[in-house]
């Protein structure tokens, strides 16, 4: 009769410690000294929306100082990180969006390219991975003009999105290219400044930037949204096919087990902490009562799924799997 039990913890302690005996008894057999991989696996997950392809792709992925960045009532956060088996340190995912409408291929953020070093910058593998190449695609749209959005616009001196047009909304491109406001920034605000006008300023200078101002359908079927608090011009882009709908939030929700939980906790990287809790609690409901599906950029990889309600401007996130 075969035996179908499962193997019992002690049992299978044997196995193991017959397999290293194995093991150990073979000539020059270890294995132990092999370097850590360190990679990563592929990184892109393509969803139909209606008649659209939404590809996101990984950038990368990297630890974010949470207890220290995020801001609100610390003893709270440093509890709700601790019973979601979480360190003070989050590794956090950075995700984009490539939008195929069938006639317009649509990238939503760019990723961080080089400046950040090399936990980051992998979107352009990723895109070819997913089966599309870099010049295919036609507009690139900025949820908002931080480094990690951004520095992938370009690939060391050359554009990397050579037939691309690249949209924001106007508030942030009059901040984050304005001499006036890298003066006024403290010193170590002034890199973001520095890494927006070279990340932009080859594509202004061949006319190729391009800015919109509040809720406009940018390309069919895709609709700019301003949830304004991250940064001045923070932008949602909402992507809409046959009736269904995916709203891809941008830099709502940086770590996913504090902020639905308490969408008051803000991050330091905030422009407006008000206006940036008001959003939390503004876009949250809208999407937890009109069931739309949500992206971000900063929500486990792939960093989809829906909001729900949990009551008095609580939340949770239900991820797509
Ligand atoms: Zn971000």
């Amino acid at each position: 009769m075969p035996d179908n039990k499962p193997i019992s913890l002690s049992r299978r302690t044997l196995l193991i410690g017959a397999c290293i005996c194995f093991g150990c008894a073979l000539p020059g057999s270890s294995f132990a000294d092999a370097p850590m991989a360190g990679g990563d696996a592929p990184g892109f997950y393509p969803l139909k929306v209606g008649d659209f392809e939404v590809t996101v792709l990984s950038d990368g992925k990297a630890p974010l100082a949470a207890m220290k960045l995020l801001q609100g009532d610390k003893s709270q956060i440093a509890k709700t990180l601790k019973s979601n088996f979480l360190a003070e340190e989050v590794d956090t995912s950075h995700n984009c969006f490539l939008v195929n409408t069938g006639s317009k291929l649509v990238l939503i953020d760019a990723g961080a390219g080089s400046l950040l070093g090399p936990r980051f910058g992998r979107l352009a593998e990723n895109i070819r991975a997913a089966g599309y190449r870099l010049e295919q695609i036609d507009e690139v749209l900025l949820t908002h003009m931080h480094t990690d959005h951004i520095g992938g616009l370009m690939s060391g001196n050359e554009l990397a999105f050579p037939n691309a047009n690249i949209r924001a909304d106007k508030r942030d491109t009059d901040y984050w290219l304005s001499d006036e406001s890298m003066r006024a920034a403290p010193a170590d605000a002034k890199r973001f400044f520095e890494a927006s006008v070279a990340s932009l300023s080859p594509y202004q200078k061949g006319g190729r930037l391009k800015t919109f101002e509040g809720a406009n359908e940018i390309v069919p079927g895709i609709t700019s949204r301003p949830a304004y608090g991250h940064t001045p011009g923070h932008t949602m882009y909402e992507v809409e096919s046959k009736g269904e709908k995916l709203l891809l939030w941008g830099d709502i929700v940086h770590v996913a087990a504090v902020q639905f939980a308490d969408p008051t906790v803000t991050i330091g990287y905030d422009a407006d902490k008000a206006e940036a809790e008001r959003e939390h609690f503004r876009v949250m409901d809208d999407v937890s009562k009109n069931r739309h599906m949500i992206g971000g950029a900063h929500l486990p990889f792939p960093g989809l799924g829906h909001v729900r309600s949990d009551g008095k401007k609580t939340y949770s996130f239900v991820p797509l799997i």
